[in-house]
């Protein structure tokens, strides 16, 4: 069944993986090794290539706060801007105590690959706060996140850098974001950050993109390997933002999802489950575990599964050398940011279990947004209907174009998603030449 071949590298992703699933690499190592690697199959110049190892800019910010308790503490912020030469930066902004410069470009180097993948004219950003956001009430984290607005103000924009939602941040967050760079450019600017409110500007369906863009994605794999959807079982770890969508469209298409997971466990049924009725862990936490079915597993246990599709959408690094021997599956969807490690990968292909990668699957998310900033721009909001039409249009094309890479140079899925979005940048870069 598998058209892979052996890689030499791990994938790019959202959260640090490990080289040998005992020494985590980071986020930046990560990407450049990807980007090496992809560039051995493209036809881009090795200038182009040490320009991309680089970020065009970091920005490192103070960010004084006054606690509610009257202190005052400074916390550090970043702006990491890797490469614009397809538009504007894009990415996300992290409250995480663990968010740090290198960090940042590592993971905006893999919004840059992964808008070039989608064909977004965009291209990679990413930054944040070094702050557990738990320790925050709600009015700290609105003037934290004002001052970061007014700290970074010169460097972002909707036609310069575009933020999103990211690890510790959400709607909230952006809205009040978008506010102070309003207030301080004298006129509403809701096209400066996307994953919005719709009431002031957000785009409907952004929330669930990321998993129905897996569960598009997902159904594309199941077709291309010519097996039937109704006759596909499905194991969906994690039953949060991602897997749940991911999940109940699946079902709701016709495949049997048998196992879902939160934190505390997995539930299984082999005649499948009515995704539906489980409550996603959003909806109340610890529903899923404690949903009525007829098995409960541990989430080791359901990555394990003999199914035909193992949908990792909960956390990265689970699918490790040390269980990859374990998984039964016959297809691995990445829904989660880097669920595979590099070693597990190079097994699995090895074994010829083909791994779609996280960069194309979960890329939905990223493209609503693209069409939150449309929508900003034109000061017209779409319908949920239209939004979803065209994010389905955005996902073919983009399978499209990765499987003929696929088909064509005979590479792993990871290998012709990265090689995708590699030609583009390298196109628009020695097009564009160097300035001056
Ligand atoms: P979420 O918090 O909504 O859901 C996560 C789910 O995973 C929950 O069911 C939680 O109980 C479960 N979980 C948490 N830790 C676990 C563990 N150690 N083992 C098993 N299950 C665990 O998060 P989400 O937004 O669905 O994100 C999931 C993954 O998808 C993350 O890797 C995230 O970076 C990635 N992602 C999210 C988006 C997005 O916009 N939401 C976009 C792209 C990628």
């Amino acid at each position: 069944m598998s058209k892979q071949k052996s890689p030499e590298t791990d994938e790019t992703s959202g959260e640090s993986t490990s080289t040998g699933d005992t020494e985590p690499e980071s986020a930046l190592a990560n990407a450049r090794r990807q980007l090496e690697r992809a560039a051995a199959y493209v036809d881009v110049e090795d200038g182009v290539i040490e320009r991309l190892k680089h970020p065009t800019k970091l920005q490192q910010v103070s960010v004084p706060l006054r606690r509610d308790d009257g202190s005052l503490e400074v916390f550090t912020g970043y702006r990491a801007q890797h490469d614009d030469v397809r538009g504007p930066y894009k990415g996300g902004i992290r409250y995480h105590p663990d968010v740090s410069a290198e960090e940042c470009i590592g993971l905006s180097m893999w919004m840059t690959w992964k808008c070039a993948v989608m064909d977004l004219p965009f291209g990679g950003g990413k930054g944040g706060i070094t702050v557990d956001p738990k320790t925050l009430s709600d009015e700290e984290r609105e003037r934290l996140t004002r001052r970061l607005a007014e700290e970074l103000r010169d460097v972002v924009g909707p036609k310069q850098d575009v933020p999103a939602p990211d690890m510790g941040t959400g709607p909230k967050e952006m809205a009040w974001f978008m506010d102070a760079y309003s207030m301080q450019e004298g006129e509403t600017m809701p096209g400066v950050v996307t994953g919005k409110p719709p009431v002031i500007g957000g785009s409907y369906g952004r929330e669930e993109a990321p998993g129905r863009s897996v569960a598009i994605i997902t159904r594309e794999a199941i077709d291309y390997y010519g097996w039937d959807i109704e006759d596909t079982t499905v194991a969906v770890q994690g039953f949060g933002s991602v897997g749940a969508n991911a999940a109940r469209l699946l079902d709701e298409w016709g495949a049997s999802i048998v196992a879902v997971s939160d934190v505390d466990g997995a539930i299984y049924d082999p005649d499948g489950l009515d995704t539906q009725d489980v409550e996603g862990h959003d909806e109340r936490p610890g529903m899923v575990s404690g949903y009525d079915a007829p098995e409960t597993l541990s989430n080791a246990e359901l990555l394990e599964l003999d199914v035909d599709v193992v949908i990792p959408a909960a956390v990265g690094n689970v699918i490790t050398a040390d269980n990859v021997d374990d998984i039964d599956a016959d297809l691995l969807v990445e829904g989660a940011n880097g669920p595979t490690t590099f070693a597990a990968d190079t097994i699995l292909e090895e074994r010829g279990v083909p791994v779609v990668p996280d960069i194309l699957a979960n890329a939905g998310g990223v493209t609503v947004s693209y069409f939150e900033w449309l929508q900003d721009i034109n000061r017209r909001q779409w319908s949920l209907d239209r939004v979803h039409e065209e994010l389905e249009e955005e996902m073919l094309k983009a399978w499209a174009a990765v499987q003929r890479e696929v088909d064509e140079q005979d590479l792993s899925w990871r290998d012709a998603a990265y090689v995708v979005a590699l030609s583009r940048i390298g196109k628009a870069k020695e097009t564009r030449g160097l300035w001056p």
